[in-house]
């Protein structure tokens, strides 16, 4: 099922994690600008939504494309050496250089502004974990598919991502498609692999993963529950979906995501949950909210109807749920 749209889906998200890495490598402050909402975009993540969102396009034009970015920001004449940057770098790959140009890359960039529907939509972060990125460290391109409400495709690149199955040079591809399992691609050999999530039972033998970025969760709830678990070892950090990654491969059994009380009001993106949560579920791990309920990508671009995000193999999920609920938390 679904596999035009996964291999189109695969063919855009590796056109796009070539362009980022080499923008990494050579990355320097005049690339990146910081937006109305204080957080930061740089010329990948603008080069990553075009290049995706124009090859989606021109194989789906009826499919809309719900992106994180827009090119609001790039229109403004102080941003003029941002966008010369970008087109340096589109310049470089001649398939690219085919479809996305100077005269069509606003228009590339804002193929990614379709609107959340009941029926069948992408979403797409082009750079997940944008401050991550910008630290040299870890970050991963989001593409999912939701078909009435429910997740049926995901598909997630982590060029810096070096686990068993991925390339030395290129990281991984990590994909799923609902009831047809988990698969790491190695970019170098072009061979894909199932991958299941790890078979620890003992809790204390398992590893934590959050948010590098302290403002994304609650750490000292976070910790508490290493801690009531009685945890060999403290939560790691690791910016985007490489979270997911991390589970649906075996390399961490739990990541949660309790909202900070800073930002009572956040609400949590369908384009930082789609692709990582199905690629748990179909690794065979569990993914819901912070009290249990299922993730629910029906109703626009957030997740209003859930609360964090808790993410683990099976054998644990009741356990923390439990001491969740012990902890007092309220619902949002
Ligand atoms: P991570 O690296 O897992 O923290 O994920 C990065 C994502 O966190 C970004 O793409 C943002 O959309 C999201 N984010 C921004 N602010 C918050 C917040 N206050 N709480 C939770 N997530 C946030
Ligand atoms: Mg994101």
């Amino acid at each position: 099922m679904l596999e035009k749209e996964l291999e189109i889906g695969k063919k855009a998200v590796i056109k796009a994690m070539r362009i980022t890495a080499a923008v990494q490598r050579s990355l320097s402050k005049k690339d990146a600008i910081t937006k109305a909402d204080r957080s930061p975009v740089t010329i990948a993540d603008f080069a990553s939504q075009a290049v995706i969102c124009r090859i989606l396009k021109n194989a789906f034009p009826g499919l809309p494309i719900v992106a994180e970015e827009n090119s609001d920001v790039l229109k403004k004449p102080e941003n003029e050496a941002i966008l010369r940057r970008i087109l340096q770098y589109l310049e470089r790959d001649d398939d690219i250089n085919k479809i996305v140009k100077e005269d069509n890359l606003f228009e590339s960039i804002d193929l990614g502004c379709g609107v959340p529907d009941d029926k069948i939509f992408w979403t797409l972060d082009p750079i997940d974990g944008t401050k991550g990125f910008l630290r040299g460290e870890q970050y991963a391109i989001a593409l999912a598919l939701i078909v009435k409400g429910t997740v049926q495709l995901g598909i997630l690149g982590c060029p810096n991502l070096r686990i068993e199955g991925s390339s030395p040079d290129l990281g991984c591809l990590i994909f799923a498609v609902r009831g047809e399992g988990a698969r790491i691609l190695n970019l170098d050999k072009n061979e894909a692999e199932k991958i299941r999530v790890s078979s620890i039972s003992q809790p204390e033998k398992m590893r934590f993963v959050q948010s590098y970025e302290s403002a994304h969760g609650n750490l000292d709830l976070q910790l508490e529950i290493v801690r009531i678990l009685e945890m060999d070892r403290d939560p790691v950090q690791v910016d985007s979906q490489v979270k997911y990654g991390f589970v649906s491969a075996g390399n961490a059994e739990i990541y949660l995501r309790i909202p900070n009380p800073k930002t009572p009001d956040y609400k949590e993106k369908i384009w930082d949950h789609a692709a990582g949560s199905i690629i748990v579920e179909e690794a065979g791990g569990r993914v819901s909210d912070i009290f249990g309920k299922k993730l629910d990508f029906s109703v626009g671009k957030t997740l209003r109807n859930n609360t964090g995000i808790f993410v683990s193999i099976p054998s644990v999920h009741k356990r923390i749920l439990e001491i969740i609920e012990n902890l007092g938390l309220k619902s949002r």
